[in-house]
């Protein structure tokens, strides 16, 4: 028998498992453990509400996690309540899938004042992270602004366009989205530092900006190149640069807006203790395509400032960590020590681009310890033993399917399903 840890339940974490447990079978167990009671990381605390058809991919991981060779351990935190050296005595391989919680820095002034969020915590705090649910975003003012033109600029962009009408069949935490009822916001500028030619931002997402109920995205024709350029771009972004096209087409009819301010780098925040707008340099393209400031400003009113520019992962004691994610060659951390997804590459990529990094470091391993062969490492049960030593107490996935069954259980029709946020949340489920 083999053991293994796979640390972080998100899409890495899960596919990896599901990857070893196909390459070994029963020969092996395989413990996904969690610093949160509950799985599915990014699925269930990074993917928007609103988009329910990703979040289906959990059911997915279900199967992963009721094979006969898987267990989740929830509620342990490694680095803390464990460490990666004991992980390592423990089991024969252990994987970091800790994924990218860190918002990357801007480094301009103001970048600290209250206002300004990372979308790290924004989108945590819509969709029921525990470290988020007291973010309290000031929604109290017209404008805000997002500065990133990534994936995730949109989706924060989004719901904070929405009606409460169109977070129906939804996963919205109710203290998310009673606040974004009472909000004041009509203007949500998006701040891209180079042009359309060169956003992040992939069709299906911002095809979705063209169909809000009361919002509509703007655009100034001018920061398009003419159309002929458009033909020298990959399918999917000369798709997405149609659609923007399409929006500076648009009139501005409804009573919100989503206004693309491309060529704007931001340079300062500026307000009397918080944030009140955002100082912009027009930006010009040098030759390698990136963006050069042409020292031209101005001001963009923001009383909410959410910076999408890309996440870092958490360092863990004693693991070599650089440029925001752990030092590794193609996955190999150090001997038995191992990492995947946006831990591994950094926060790049869809959820199903985690699929070929798990199978990949699965093949690693099982080329290191053939399926079949066996070691006398303790696994699980050696782990409890430490973990009711030091006073931590563990969930598995009965619990979960239990805090799963009251969550859906409370749902109304027509109505987010109401999910459970705190840690007591949980616990009370659970009778603890
Ligand atoms: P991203 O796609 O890397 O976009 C980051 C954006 O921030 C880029 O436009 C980048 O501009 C800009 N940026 C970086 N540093 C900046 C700075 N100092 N000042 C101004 N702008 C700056 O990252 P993301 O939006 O966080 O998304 C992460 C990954 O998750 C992506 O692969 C994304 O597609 C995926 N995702 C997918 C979905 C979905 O499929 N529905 C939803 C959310 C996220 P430059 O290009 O100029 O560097």
């Amino acid at each position: 028998m083999r053991h293994f840890a796979v640390v972080g339940s998100g899409p890495a974490g899960f596919y990896t498992a599901e990857a070893l447990e196909r390459a070994y079978g029963e020969s092996a167990r395989i413990d996904i453990l969690d610093r949160y009671p509950v799985p599915y990381g990014l699925i269930r605390f990074g993917v928007a509400p609103d988009h329910q058809s990703l979040k289906a991919v959990a059911k997915r991981y279900d199967k992963v996690a009721e094979s006969a060779g898987v267990d989740f351990i929830g509620n342990i935190t490694i680095g803390r309540d464990v460490s990666v050296a004991e992980l390592l005595d423990l089991y024969d391989a252990v994987i970091l899938a800790t994924g990218a919680q860190h918002d990357r820095k801007l480094g301009i002034p103001g970048e600290d004042l209250p206002g300004v969020v990372g979308s790290a915590e924004f989108v945590g705090w819509y969709n029921g992270h525990p470290d988020f649910a007291d973010l309290d975003p000031p929604l109290g003012g017209p404008h805000a602004a997002v500065i990133g033109a990534g994936n995730v600029a949109l989706d924060c962009a989004r719901i904070l366009s929405k009606t409460r009408h169109e977070f129906e069949g939804s996963d919205i935490v109710g203290h998310a989205l009673g606040a974004l009822d009472r909000s004041a916001i009509r203007t949500v500028t998006i701040l891209g530092r180079r042009g359309p030619h060169q956003v992040a931002m992939t069709p299906k997402e911002l095809g979705e900006l063209g169909h809000l109920e009361d919002a509509v995205p703007v655009i100034e024709p001018g920061d398009f190149p003419p159309i002929d350029a458009d033909e020298a771009l990959d399918p999917g972004l000369r798709k997405s640069v149609s659609l923007l096209r399409g929006f500076a087409a648009l009139e501005p009819t409804k009573a919100k807006r989503i206004v693309f301010d491309f060529f704007a780098r931001p340079v300062a925040i500026e307000g009397d203790g918080k944030a009140e707008r955002i100082i912009v340099e027009r930006t010009a393209l040098d030759e390698s395509g990136a963006a050069r400031g042409t020292g031209d400003t101005y001001a963009v009113p923001a009383t909410l400032v959410i910076t999408a520019i890309g996440y870092s992962t958490s360092p863990i004691a004693d693991v070599a960590f650089e440029d925001g994610k752990f030092v590794n060659d193609r996955g190999r951390i150090a001997d038995r020590l191992f990492a995947v997804g946006w831990a591994r590459r950094g926060p790049t990529g869809t959820i199903g681009t985690n699929r070929p990094d798990g199978y990949e470091v699965a093949d690693q391993v099982a080329a290191a310890m053939p399926p079949g062969s066996s070691s006398d490492r303790a696994g699980a049960a050696g782990l409890k033993r430490l973990l009711e030593d030091r006073g931590v107490l563990p969930t598995d996935y009965d619990d979960w399917r239990r805090i799963e069954e009251h969550e859906g259980g409370r749902a109304r029709p027509g109505s987010p399903r109401e999910k459970l946020v705190r840690p007591e949340d949980w616990f009370g489920v659970l009778g603890r």
